[in-house]
């Protein structure tokens, strides 16, 4: 091989160097046009001098009318200024790289976003890319849109809530105003209720005392002028009392629904057997039947257990059945059955009278309902008598129940427990057994009772009554001149009335049961004012009520001398 001279030498290290400066520039341009982000080249003026591929794939532009265009050209107008700002400044820096996320326009005039990263190089040229974050920009405006949304159902949402809270605070608001309207307006009824009940009660008694007289003194005149007077006058004498007993229980009737409706009825129970008072009502409603065609029957278990409940309310229940049944049946019988049932006592009043529709069934023991104004014209009554009986039988711990049918008769039936659960315990029976009321007193001499009472009728009534058995009756109209005449007469018993207008009847008695001279005189309360047990409390014997049965009277004398006989006899043994 024959040496090459250095010319020929350097020939061909010249044309290696050019091959491989060849290969390595189609080597970068193969790199760059194959690179997804757009590399750009700007001179001095940023008059654009290379562009990659990706700048036609990604704005539309072809390169070739691209070049010599500026890069801000291609901005969209909002971002123009920020762009030539970005590259100018760059183009003054020495070195560093500067990064801007700007808005191209595309060739179809829809907005592209770009990140734009520009540095200068030595000559004044500059370089730099763009980078495709359109997707992520999209995204992101998907993405605040969403969240702007949100804020905005949010902010609806706040919005709803904060109105029905409103809304709600506004209904409790009303509500509460609505309670206080309910409470005034239970208050107003309440005091209403008081006040008429403390009328009725006054009036009651106002409306009683001449009903007692009336009655006291027809009852008189009738026992005393039966074989004197034409029976013409002795019937229309037995009207008036008919019709001065029915207005006197219209008054009772009144007076016990306003106790009731005020809450004031208080129970009293005692111990006694039930097959009497079944016996006294029976013989209270006996002269009500009319003809021989209704028979009054009683059906009563014979060993029933002695009941220990209120006695009188009881007797008042009773009675209104009884009077009832009597009144609305022309033919047939009434029948009382009494029979025990477990811990209660079931006594039920069956007649086969006009009986009462379905309908009126639930309503005839609402006040003052009567089944309809027919019944009421042809029968009379108040409609107030199975309201009070329902009320005493619910104080009783008890119901009344009724089975009727049209034009076959009726089934009223009242359950009451044997002992009475709530309330006091029993105390002693405080009423007159059956024998009592017929017992009368004819030998006793001049025995001396006073009467305090302020109504002269009441002390002539007892005087004229209790004259023809043998007692000396002495009135006191006032309680200062009772006890003047106490200490006077030193009576063998005392009748004392309770409302009297200077003092109380109750003090009354509690001054003359706490006096050592006085404490043994056996007092019998006599009044409109129906309180047994404070009566009893205070030592009184006994407490009648007003208008005076002259047969009750007696028998309680009676049972006054009787106690103080056995006392008598007891200290001597
Ligand atoms: P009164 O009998 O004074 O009208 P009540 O409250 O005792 O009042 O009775 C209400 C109504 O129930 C009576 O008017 C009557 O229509 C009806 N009633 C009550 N008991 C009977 C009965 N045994 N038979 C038919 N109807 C009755």
């Amino acid at each position: 091989m024959t040496p090459l001279d250095s010319s020929e030498l350097q020939l061909q290290i010249h044309h290696r160097l050019i091959e491989e400066l060849a290969a390595s520039e189609k080597r970068y341009r193969e790199l760059v046009e194959h690179l997804r982000e757009v590399i750009f080249e700007c001179d001095g003026t940023g008059s654009l001098i290379f562009l990659n591929q990706a700048w036609a794939e990604i704005l539309g532009h072809p390169v070739s009318e691209s070049l010599g265009h500026s890069i801000a050209e291609f901005l969209c107008e909002e971002d123009q200024e920020t762009g030539v700002a970005l590259i100018t400044g760059q183009r003054r820096k020495v070195s560093g790289q500067e990064q801007k996320e700007l808005r191209f326009r595309h060739r179809n005039r829809e907005v592209v976003w770009l990140e734009l990263s520009v540095r200068s190089v030595d000559d004044g040229r500059m370089v730099g890319s763009l980078y495709n974050i359109d997707e992520r920009k999209r995204a992101r405006e998907e993405l605040q849109k969403a969240y702007d949304q949100l804020e905005v159902r949010v902010q609806e949402r706040t919005t709803a809530l904060r109105e029905t809270n409103q809304h709600l605070q506004h209904e409790i608001a009303e509500r509460e105003q609505v309670e206080v309207a309910l409470l005034q307006a239970k208050e107003a009824a309440e005091a209403a209720t008081r006040t008429k009940s403390e009328f009725l009660a006054k009036m009651s008694h106002e409306l009683r005392t001449p009903m007692n007289a009336i009655i006291g003194f027809t009852r008189l005149i009738m026992r005393r002028c039966k074989e004197i007077l034409p029976s013409k006058q002795y019937d229309n004498l037995e009207k008036i009392l008919i019709s001065a007993e029915r207005l006197l229980a219209l008054i009772n009737d009144i007076l016990d629904l306003s106790k009731v409706e005020a809450g004031r009825i208080e129970i009293h129970p005692v111990n006694f057997p039930l097959e009497p008072l079944i016996d006294t009502c029976l013989h209270t409603v006996e002269p009500t039947v009319k003809g021989e065609k209704l028979q009054l029957l009683k059906e009563v278990d014979t060993d029933l257990p002695s009941l220990t409940t209120d006695k009188d309310r009881l007797h008042q229940i009773v009675i209104n059945l009884l009077s009832n049944a009597v009144k609305f049946t022309e033919n047939g019988a009434v029948t009382i059955s009494a029979k025990r049932h477990g811990e209660e006592i079931m006594i039920a009043v069956a007649d086969t009278g006009i009986g009462i529709p379905a309908p009126a069934l639930e309503r005839i023991f609402e006040e003052f309902h009567q089944v309809d104004g027919g019944t009421t014209r042809q029968y009379g009554g108040t409609g107030l008598g199975l309201s009070i009986s329902r009320h005493f039988a619910r104080l009783l711990g008890g119901v009344i129940t009724v089975q009727s049918t049209p034009g076959v008769g009726s089934t009223f039936t009242l359950t009451v427990p044997i002992s009475y659960r709530i309330g006091p315990p029993a105390t002693q029976d405080i009423h007159l057994s059956s024998e009592d009321n017929v017992a009368t007193e004819t030998a006793a001499d001049q025995k001396v009772v006073l009467v305090i009472d302020d109504d002269p009728n009441v002390i002539y009534l007892l005087r004229e009554n209790l004259a023809e058995a043998g007692y000396r009756v002495i009135g006191a109209a006032s309680a200062e001149e009772g006890r003047q005449k106490v200490r006077e007469f030193g009576p063998f018993a005392i009748t004392l009335d309770i409302l009297m207008p200077q003092q109380d009847g109750w003090q009354m008695l509690h001054e003359l049961k706490t006096e050592v001279t006085t404490r043994d005189i056996p007092i019998i309360v006599l009044s409109v004012v129906d309180n047994k047990e404070l009566a009893y409390r205070l030592g009184a014997f006994d407490c009648l009520l007003k208008p005076v049965d002259r047969d009750l009277m007696l028998a309680t004398l009676s049972r006054i001398t009787r106690t103080s006989a056995s006392r008598t006899a007891g200290a001597l043994q």
